[in-house]
């Protein structure tokens, strides 16, 4: 019952998500009028992230100490934030829950792939890599090194050998890998421009897969992951179209008929797994070869090398299957399959929200490959 309870309150979470995505998207020129510019690093174990300014305000999302996010406006001890997939919302920045770091620059990446580390040094970790033209906010600089906000909200150190400073006022300062302004400024992003349709399985009375820990549906797990990923693709310059953006039931046909009408350069469908051994877990990525076979092969390959990069998890490989949805999308069509609800240790990975916006990561980073 408790994990039941818990399932509701993720569904609860992903509705004020939804609302707020598709209702209260600020521009980031508004933003920027009310704000010279800060990112807010959350300071408490845990601080609620409300739809208003005010404990009165239904909290739909828990941000972890360490994160940082975008300050908006205030209102008296309130802070209007952008979260790193774009969502606004307020938390109570007070009794030092919080602190601001101004931000000094925005820089752009020139490295293929450019490493950021735990410090100013190579000797540090290296906890990430950025695609090439990813922009991210500048809050510290020493020796070279530049300390930026990267990802969903993390903190960490590039060498400025990579990168060039890009303009502030472009806005935009999400974080979020390839992010950008939203306001159509020049970007130099693989991903400008090209159409991509992300369609999250199943929705409504077709719940998909279900696991037997968390009672964690596959339909929220697609639609979470792709409302992550649709935020990447946008804030990189893409166009993105969503067979589905809430849970409602939509057939395959409509989804093909979707895709095939919107001049999509590729289609991505986003479903997780199950079988009835138990123990079989795992990434599969599925393409097929009734239209644009080499296309949708390379999409998928690319795809499925930084999912296993990223996830760790088994690497099941690339494969063609006779689905619906790829077998009637005429562009290059992928179906990625995450990992398996019916296994136990995969379906507590797949309730986090930090597995699901890795995912969404590691598939923005396949297509971005994809088309450079
Ligand atoms: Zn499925």
């Amino acid at each position: 019952m408790k994990a039941y309870g818990k399932y509701i309150a993720a569904a609860v979470s992903v509705i004020f998500f939804l609302t707020l995505l598709f209702a209260a998207l600020p521009s980031p020129r508004e933003a920027s009028a009310s704000t010279s510019g800060s990112m807010v690093e959350i300071r408490a174990s845990g601080l609620n992230v409300r739809t208003g300014p005010g404990t009165d305000n239904p909290r739909f999302h828990v941000l972890r100490r360490g994160t940082y996010v975008t300050l908006l406006s205030r209102q008296g001890e309130w802070l209007q934030v952008r979260l790193p997939w774009g969502t606004v919302g307020w938390v109570f920045g007070g009794n030092g829950y919080t602190s601001l770091h101004p931000i000094h620059q925005y820089i752009r990446t020139t490295a293929s792939f450019l490493n950021v580390r735990t410090g100013p040094d190579i000797n540090h970790t290296r906890i990430y890599q950025l695609p090439r033209g990813t922009t991210a906010p500048v809050v510290d600089a020493r020796n070279g090194w530049e300390r930026i906000i990267f990802d969903t909200g993390r903190v960490g150190w590039v060498s400025g050998a990579y990168t060039e400073s890009t303009r502030t006022g472009s806005g935009s300062s999400s974080g979020s890998s390839g992010t950008s302004s939203r306001g159509g400024e020049s970007r130099t992003g693989s991903l400008q421009g090209r159409t991509i349709v992300v369609d999250p399985g199943h929705g409504g009375h077709d719940p998909g897969a279900v696991g037997r820990s968390f009672n964690l549906t596959e339909k929220f797990v697609n639609l979470d992951t792709s409302l992550r990923l649709a935020g990447l693709l946008r804030d990189a310059g893409a166009r993105v179209i969503l067979t589905r953006s809430t849970d409602v039931f939509i057939t395959l046909g409509q989804r093909a008929v979707t895709a095939n009408n919107s001049g999509a350069d590729i289609f991505v469908s986003v479903h997780a797994n199950a079988h009835t051994n138990r123990s079989i877990g795992g990434t599969e990525t599925y393409y097929n070869t009734a239209f644009r076979p080499q296309d949708s092969r390379r999409l998928a390959t690319l795809v499925q090398q930084e999912l296993v990069g990223e996830l760790g998890l088994r690497n099941i490989g690339v494969k063609t299957a006779n689905f619906y949805v790829i077998r009637h999308t005429t562009m290059p069509s992928i179906l990625v399959e995450l990992a398996f609800l019916s296994n136990a240790r995969e379906e507590s990975l797949l309730n986090q929200a930090s597995f699901r916006q890795r995912s969404a990561n590691a598939i923005f980073r396949g297509i971005n490959r994809y088309f450079q």
